[in-house]
């Protein structure tokens, strides 16, 4: 395994459209195992492909955060969102491409997706709470949205261009 750089916005790739995967096989699955790292090591609790620059639509999420500290990672291939509730629930969102900026983000409290596991078989979950919320986030990154699209204009900006300013200090001291 080996850790890839995450992109971090602005930066046009994370608005593009990812491609679905055509087959799974043991180079995808090398992928997904450096997708796993990466995202442990920033650490984050999701990652999405096009976030290491890659436009395939395959996600990695491990929620089970804190006191147990078992990993119990979650690998999506072509997720699909089949339905979601009506009823919305509330959490307060970050993003590893969008470093040091939350926001609380109202979006639909359960969802079901139809998906291929890391073997390659078609599965089905229904999620709610933390995960629904998480499966949402990544499955936007595949559509080339962000959580701060959700923000008024005003605030999207701001984050945006405190962004850009944290880049451009960054490449200056890039020895
Ligand atoms: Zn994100």
């Amino acid at each position: 395994m080996s850790k890839r750089k995450i992109i971090i916005e602005p930066d046009p790739i994370l608005r593009k459209v990812s491609e679905p995967l055509e087959k799974v096989d043991n180079e995808l699955r090398k992928l997904m195992d450096d997708m796993l790292e990466t995202m442990y090591s920033a650490p984050g609790i999701g990652l999405a492909a096009v976030q290491i620059g890659i436009l395939k639509r395959l996600i990695v999420i491990d929620i089970s955060k804190g006191e147990e500290k078992k990993k119990n990672p979650l690998f999506l291939i072509n997720p699909i969102i089949t339905s979601r509730s009506k009823d919305t629930s509330i959490y307060e969102e970050g993003c590893l491409s969008i470093p040091g900026h939350f926001a609380e983000i109202e979006r639909p409290a359960q969802c079901h997706i139809n998906f291929l596991d890391y073997t390659g078989k078609q599965k089905q979950l229904k999620a709610d709470g933390l995960l629904s919320t998480c499966i949402q986030h990544e499955i936007d990154h595949l559509d080339g949205k962000l959580f701060i699209d959700y923000l008024s204009k005003l605030k999207k900006n701001m984050i945006i261009k405190k962004l850009l300013k944290q880049k451009k200090t960054q490449d200056k001291i890039v020895l």
